[in-house]
């Protein structure tokens, strides 16, 4: 499943192809398939639609025009291709047709994305109890760091809470809760505030060397241009069972917390 970093990738990349004018000549789609119904509200149909920008919220991209906002959702499999000619393949649900001929396809094998027209943002559904953005400025600030503190639950999962905070997905929560010399089983009122302090910058540097890197790739996730992440080579402790720490040289322990694989070192994480 696309992760926040993958998305990310995604943007920047989609950022630098989107044509200019940025007009949208045609918005086909090709099935009704997807998660929610593909339709665009009829006082659209005539209006040229034009996108000023690419934003993401989480795990969704927001395509925005004067109109509103269109929100996509790669759901477990999905993802957008660029092409300047048509390449059928199976399970694409959805085509912008740029003015200057170029394509973005939208392919989804799986079709739990989403591709929606919202004509406010504010009043997206998917968005009214999303936690914050590890990139914003409000993460490292207080009210998270007390937020976790009145946790009895185990820190993974509550890193892992979208209410909470989004896009710490189940990788990212095991490597940064390394990184952060943090057991993943103790409960966040274990843990000082101090080195939940330290847990959110750890969580901050791992996305950011995921998106440089590419993102974690995922078996059904390509780029825009079709290129694979290389981030998956470069974890210390996920899917590292039995192997030795590469800070200590103990065993890797594993463990499921809420039925999510999770990985630690005993030694390094307290
Ligand atoms: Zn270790």
């Amino acid at each position: 499943m696309p992760e926040l970093p993958e998305v990310e990738v995604l943007r920047r990349d989609l950022l630098i192809r989107l044509p200019k004018p940025s007009r949208i000549r045609r918005l086909l789609f090709l099935s009704p398939k997807l998660r929610t119904p593909l339709k665009l509200p009829k006082s659209m149909h005539d209006k040229p639609l034009v996108v000023t920008g690419i934003q993401r919220r989480s795990k969704f991209l927001i395509f925005t025009l004067d109109q509103g906002v269109l929100v996509s959702h790669l759901g477990m499999s999905g993802c957008w291709r660029a092409e300047t000619v048509r390449s059928e393949i199976k399970h694409d649900h959805v085509i912008i047709e740029w003015e200057n001929g170029d394509l973005w396809v939208y392919n989804d094998p799986r079709r739990f994305g989403v591709f929606e027209f919202h004509p406010d943002l504010s009043k997206v559904k998917w968005f009214s109890q999303l936690g914050l953005e590890p990139f914003s400025d409000e993460f490292l600030a207080k009210p998270v760091i007390d937020k976790i503190r009145g946790s009895d639950r185990a820190i993974k999962s509550i890193i892992m809470d979208a209410k909470v905070m989004v896009g710490v997905g189940n990788i990212y929560a095991s490597e940064a809760l390394f990184k952060a010399g943090i057991n993943p089983l103790k409960t966040g009122k274990q843990v000082s505030s101090e080195r939940i302090q330290r847990l959110l910058i750890c969580i901050r540097e791992t996305l950011s060397k995921a998106i440089e890197g590419g993102g974690s790739s995922i078996r059904d996730y390509a780029h825009a241009s079709g290129e694979k992440g290389n981030f998956q080579n470069e974890h210390l402790v996920y899917g590292r069972s039995g192997e030795k720490c590469t800070h200590c040289g103990s065993k890797i322990q594993a463990k499921k917390i809420q039925g999510r694989s999770t990985f630690w070192c005993r030694k390094c994480q307290s």
